[in-house]
C-alpha cells in the first residue's frame, strides 16, 4: 500500500508534525482533519470525478489533498503558510496531479490561477476545501462575486455558519449571508462532522456544505444587484424590529418617506409588522425594484 495515504488519522498526523517540527497556528485557524472516512466522505459529496480540475483552499498538510488527486484530474491547492510548502511537496510527491502555490487566497486572482495552473481550463472547475473558520465569509465572497463559473463549492466551515448559508425563511439563522449565498446557489449541508477529528480540536462543530449553481434563477431579477444587497443588509441590521422599522432607518423617518414605505409595503402585499426574516429571497427581490421604482433607491 502507497503509505502516503494514511497521512490522514491522528498517529500519522502528529508524526509529520514532529518531523517537520511544526505548531498549528491557531491566528491562521489551521485544525487538521485526521479521519479518511471523513475526508472521503468530503470528495464524495464533491461528486469529483477525473473530468474534474479542483481548487483547494488551504491544504495544510495535504490529508483533503491526497484524497483529491486520487479522484480528480487535476488538483491546485492555496496555501499561505510558507511553512507548510515544503511539507505539501513531500507529502505528495507521488502526485503528479498536484500544484501547490504559496499564495493567500484574499489575494489570489483565480481566473488567472485557473487560466494558467490547469493543463486544460476549460474542464469542471470545483472549490473543495476545510476552510480557515477565520475567514470563511470573506472567502465565499470571494468565491460567488468571482467571474468564475465554478461547478461546485464544496466547503466545511463551523456548523453554525453552514447552517446560516442553508437556512430557510422563518429559520433563526436566516439572514442577509443566506441571501447573499441562495441568489446564485442552491445550498444544503451534506454532514456534520464533529470537533474530535481535527488536531488540534476547534472549539466548535463543523459540517459540510454543497454550493452548486440554481437549478431555477428567481422568478424576477433585481433592477440593481448591489442595490438590493444593500437594501437587505438594512433590513436585517435590527432583526428583532419591523420590516417598517428596519426600512424607516435605511430610507428615513420623514413623512413623505413613511407615505411611500407604506405603499411600497401595500403593494408588496406584505404587514408593516411583518419580521425581515419571514421575506424570501423572490419577496426582497420585488421590495427592492418597488423601492426603485417608487424613488427610495436607486
Ligand atoms: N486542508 C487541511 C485539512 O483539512 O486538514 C487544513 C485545513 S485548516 C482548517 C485551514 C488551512 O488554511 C490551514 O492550512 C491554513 O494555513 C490555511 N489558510 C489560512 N488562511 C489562508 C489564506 N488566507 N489563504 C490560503 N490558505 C489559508
Amino acid at each position: 500500500m502507497n503509505e502516503h495515504l494514511e497521512v490522514a488519522n491522528p498517529v500519522r498526523t502528529k508524526a509529520i508534525m514532529e518531523r517537520y517540527g511544526l505548531h498549528t497556528k491557531k491566528s491562521l485557524g489551521q485544525n487538521f482533519l485526521t479521519d479518511l472516512n471523513v475526508l472521503k466522505n468530503i470528495v464524495s459529496a464533491a461528486k469529483i470525478t477525473e473530468q474534474d480540475n479542483v481548487i483547494e483552499i488551504g491544504p495544510g498538510i495535504g490529508a483533503l489533498t491526497e484524497q483529491l488527486a486520487l479522484n480528480a484530474k487535476q488538483v491546485v491547492a492555496l496555501e499561505i503558510d510558507d511553512q507548510l510548502i515544503q511539507v505539501l511537496h513531500e507529502v505528495l510527491v507521488d502526485y503528479h496531479n498536484v500544484k501547490i502555490i504559496n499564495q493567500d487566497v484574499l489575494q489570489a486572482n483565480l481566473p488567472e490561477i485557473i487560466e494558467t495552473q490547469f493543463d486544460d481550463p476549460s474542464r469542471p472547475i470545483k472549490v473543495v476545501a476545510n476552510l480557515p473558520y477565520y475567514i470563511t465569509t470573506p472567502i465565499l465572497m470571494q468565491l460567488l462575486t468571482s467571474p468564475v463559473k465554478w461547478d461546485s463549492i464544496v466547503v466545511m466551515m463551523q456548523k453554525e455558519v453552514a447552517q446560516r448559508l442553508a437556512a430557510t425563511p422563518g429559520n433563526k439563522s436566516y439572514g442577509s449571508l443566506t441571501l447573499a449565498v441562495q441568489y446564485q446557489m442552491d445550498t444544503h449541508i451534506a454532514f456534520d462532522v464533529s470537533r474530535r477529528v481535527f488536531i488540534p480540536a476547534p472549539n466548535v462543530d463543523s459540517a459540510i456544505v454543497v454550493l452548486e449553481p440554481r437549478s431555477q434563477a428567481p422568478a424576477v431579477l433585481p433592477f440593481d444587484e448591489r442595490s438590493m444587497f444593500r437594501l437587505i443588509k438594512g433590513c436585517f441590521a435590527h432583526r428583532r424590529k419591523s420590516l417598517y422599522n428596519n426600512l424607516q432607518s435605511v430610507f428615513g423617518k420623514t413623512p413623505e418617506i413613511r407615505t411611500q414605505i407604506n405603499a411600497v409595503l401595500e403593494q408588496n402585499d406584505l404587514s408593516p409588522q411583518i419580521r425581515p426574516e419571514r421575506l424570501s429571497l423572490d419577496q426582497f427581490i420585488l421590495l427592492t425594484n418597488s423601492c426603485h421604482t417608487a424613488g427610495l433607491l436607486s
